[in-house]
């Protein structure tokens, strides 16, 4: 009987259950999306609770959808949507607040009250993070100033801190019975609170937040065997863990040094396999962890976040009701030759890389008479492009390695027009892998080198194989032209919020 690998994908907008071959092909799918909440301009939560019961649902769903029994697989991995910060009481298992969600922005007077000594690059040598609403130590301070006795129990060692990783490690390996209470270093990379050089919680980051040590988890590899599941999925090893950026960038198989992939999602993530060396930022970007496998020595990698761009697509359908269905932006730009000089920047959470204003705000211009709703549609696909373009600019300066070729996956790479644009805009190639799901795809990874069901990193290599390719058609005085424009307008977004 053949065995198989499952990966819990745990993003943004949805959960999914994937199982995968040995190829690395997808044999059974499960997803179901979850509410956004946006209590106030600037927050955004989850409800932890209904990702957990998703979570169950989807792993249920995706294996009977094939006829298999938790038993089939080998192993599972776990990737999931960064920075989001929760609490919760670990003798109820009940979470003491809404998950506070990576693009949520309440804590942003926290951010510029600690930048005002230092600047936003104070804890960038230790963390490799600048000080944004974005990652998760000033989320969770805010958390601990903020919900009633948090603090107080969390110094007691009764409440627990976790990322979505932490949440459903815990609660997959028996919750208040037992759970084991861990992270990965690649999760751990985005909270601010650990070193990149010791790979532990940094005590100076701790006192500098105010954060009490008893409530964190510990941090581990990215691929060792943490624990089993629990009933109703008994006795499968729970092997890897990866922050969805990170597992894409493994799913894509860039293990090489000067390798880069774009996830082209909620938000857009591109990253830079640097190898051993942690390649500090000057461009605006961030040094993370790109994993590190058991006791192996950890690979480290330069990345570009951005936090909105397919959310821009959802907005559309969402806030203003243009589209129904977030591919039909397509069509809709479709009905237009160009952007008609309308440019549209995102900044809906500020901006991150490379800018990191938190002050920014969305704004959109170069509107005439002559404008309609495809024109909008065309600048709500082109943000996305000129984003990332802005993004490898910034890694080519930073790590002096031309970036030649742009991995890309996520739900947008659906979108022909956008990848074709982003080529164009480019002028390098943009490549789409046969699976798609290389998020899933690197925590499944992850999970079976573990328990080897894969030998090594060039086994996993073999089953990479090339599904579609963008070259860029576009001359250079347009691309020239246009991406002027936009960088002007990006520069009318910032400082926006007083
Ligand atoms: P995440 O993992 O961040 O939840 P996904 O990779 O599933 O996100 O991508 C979903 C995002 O992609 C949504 O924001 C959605 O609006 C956008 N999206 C999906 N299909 C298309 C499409 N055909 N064109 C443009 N955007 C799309």
């Amino acid at each position: 009987m053949s065995r198989y690998v499952g990966a819990i994908d745990q993003g943004t907008t949805s959960t999914r259950f994937i199982v995968f071959d040995r190829e690395g092909t997808v044999v059974s799918l499960a997803q179901e999306e979850h509410e956004q909440i946006f209590p106030k301009p600037g927050h955004v939560e989850h409800d932890p609770r209904e990702i957990w019961k998703k979570t169950r649902n989807v792993m249920t769903e995706a294996l009977e959808k094939a006829g298999l029994e938790p038993q089939d697989l080998v192993a599972i991995g776990i990737t999931n949507q960064r920075e989001t910060t929760l609490i919760w009481d670990k003798t109820t298992g009940e979470p003491l607040y809404n998950a506070l969600v990576w693009q949520d922005t309440r804590n942003d007077r926290l951010v510029a009250d600690f930048a005002k000594e230092g600047g936003i690059n104070r804890f960038r040598d230790v963390t490799g993070l600048p000080l944004a609403s974005y990652f998760s130590g000033l989320k969770l301070r805010w958390l601990l100033d903020n919900v009633k006795g948090a603090r107080e129990q969390a110094e007691a060692g009764d409440v627990l801190f976790g990322n979505i990783d932490t949440w459903l490690v815990w609660n997959l390996t028996g919750g208040i019975d037992g759970g084991v209470h861990l992270t990965d270093v690649t999760n751990a990379s985005r909270t601010q609170l650990m070193s990149l050089e010791t790979l532990d919680w940094d005590e100076s980051m701790l006192e500098a937040f105010g954060i009490p040590r008893a409530m964190l988890p510990k941090i581990v590899s990215s691929s060792e065997v943490y624990g089993e599941t629990r009933a109703p999925f008994e006795g499968v090893p729970i092997a890897g863990i990866l922050g969805d950026q990170q597992a894409a960038l493994f799913g894509q198989t860039c293990f090489t040094p000067g390798e880069a992939k774009n996830t082209y999602g909620t938000g857009c993530f591109a990253l830079m396999n640097t190898d051993g060396l942690p390649v500090p930022s000057s461009a605006g970007l961030v040094t993370t962890l790109a994993y590190r496998l058991g006791g192996q020595k950890p690979v480290y990698a330069l990345e570009g976040s951005i936090a909105v761009t397919g959310a821009l697509v959802q907005w559309l359908r969402d806030n203003l009701g243009m589209i129904k269905e977030s591919a039909e932006v397509e069509k809709l730009a479709a009905t237009v030759e160009d952007n008609g000089g309308v440019y549209f920047v995102p900044a809906f959470s500020g901006l991150y890389a490379p800018h990191w204003n938190d002050a920014a705000r969305g704004l959109i211009i170069g509107l005439t008479r002559y404008a309609n709703k495809g024109h909008i549609a065309r600048s709500v696909l082109e943000a996305t492009a000129f984003q990332t373009k802005e993004v490898l600019e910034a890694m080519e300066k930073d790590s002096g390695i031309p970036v030649k070729e742009l991995r890309s996956d996520g739900g947008m790479v659906a979108n022909d027009t956008l990848m074709q644009f982003q080529s164009d805009i480019l002028d390098v190639p943009v490549v789409r892998p046969r699976v798609t799901e290389t998020t899933a795809l690197g925590a499944a990874y992850a999970a079976g080198l573990a328990t080897g069901y894969w030998r090594d990193l060039d086994d996993l290599k073999h089953n990479w194989s090339v599904d579609r390719r963008w070259e860029p058609k576009m001359n250079p005085g347009q691309r020239r032209k246009i991406y002027a424009a936009w960088s002007r307008a990006v520069k009318r977004s910032f400082d926006w919020k007083t």
